[in-house]
Parts: structure tokens; sequence; C-alpha cells
């Protein structure tokens, strides 16, 4: 059967690293919200750099702005992390959510131009742009077939968002297809 290259590499990566997505899993911090992160003891665990999907994370799918809680978190992780440190890595980096981080929080930066999650390219642009190595680096995701995978293939740290955005009265078809891959992907992490 063939499948699309990005769809092989995905699965091939897949299979090459099922148990390090399992661990992910297995220690998974329930009802974990980005909020609930403190930047400060990210950089005392000797994080640098910190990398955050949009989707789910920042706000529910599709959004451009991100929550009002997240606006005064977003902005002491700026100040604990220091300018230029912070990244977005979507896999949707629309123009509106780049113009408006640029507007908003001009240090952060949106990356564009690169392949999408699980492909590492994004994680290895940033480690070219901040000239820190993987192991400074921690992404934040709440998936774990395109940020976890991704993260494991670069050999950068992960943090599982478990208790993503959703906004299902908003978006009901694409808020379903999501929750239906997250619901498909834990239980394939369950079987490591
Ligand atoms: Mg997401």
């Amino acid at each position: 059967m063939h499948f699309p290259p990005h769809l092989s590499f995905t699965f091939e990566m897949l299979r090459r690293h099922r148990h390090a997505l399992a661990e992910i899993y297995a220690h998974r911090q329930p009802r974990l919200r980005l909020q609930d992160i403190s930047p400060e003891s990210l950089k005392q665990q000797g994080i640098e750099v910190l990398v955050l999907d949009f989707d789910g994370v920042l706000a529910a799918h599709g959004e451009t702005v991100l929550t009002p809680e997240l606006h005064s978190w977003l902005q002491s992780c700026v100040a604990t992390f220091g300018a230029e440190q912070v990244f977005i890595l979507s896999n949707q980096p629309r123009p509106d959510r780049i113009a408006y981080f640029h507007q908003h929080f001009a240090t952060v930066r949106c990356l564009a131009g690169v392949k999408k999650k699980p492909d590492p390219q994004g994680l290895e642009q940033v480690m070219r742009l901040t000239g820190r190595p993987a192991a400074m680096l921690m992404l934040v995701d709440d998936r774990l077939w395109t940020g976890g995978l991704a993260a494991c293939i670069a050999k950068v740290q992960f943090t599982y968002i478990t208790r993503p955005y959703i906004r299902f009265s908003k978006r009901p078809v694409q808020e379903l297809f999501f929750m239906t891959l997250r619901f498909l992907e834990r239980r394939w992490a369950q079987l490591g």
C-alpha cells in the first residue's frame, strides 16, 4: 500500500518512537493546561527556549488570538526566558496569527515556511536561530502524533497538554475531528 510521502514518514517515525511516546503518555500530568506550567520552574530545569503549539494550547482550534488568561502568562514567559527565546510552532501558521503576535508580542516569533509537525524541521530551525541545543528546548503541545513525535525525533523535551482548549459550540466538526484524533493517539500510546 502506498501512502503520500508525509504519511509514510509519520508512520515510520511512529514505529520508531512508539516507546518514547508511550513514556510521555504514561508520565503525563492529568488535566494540564498551559497556564499551569511555571515558566520559572522550566528555566530552573535548564530550559532556555520555549516552543508553543497554537491550536488547543494557546486557544481553541481555528482561533486567531490567544485566550485572555494566557496573555499575562505569555508575557511572564517572555520576561523569564528573554526576548526572542519564545516561539510559536503551529501546523497552521496563518498570516492573521502571525500578524497578531507581531502586534501584541513583538519578540515572540511564529515559525512559517517549515514542514508541518511531526517533521522536526521547525524545531531544528529554532535551534539554528537561537544557537541552543535540543536539550535546552521545550515544546508544549496537545498532540502526540504531531508535536510529541516531532519532539522525539528532534530529541527536544516535551510537555503534553492534557486539557486542551476546545470550543465545541463554535466549530463542532473540526473539534470532533481533533477529539477523535486525540482519543486514538492516546489509545495507541497506551499500547506502547
Ligand atoms: Mg495543537
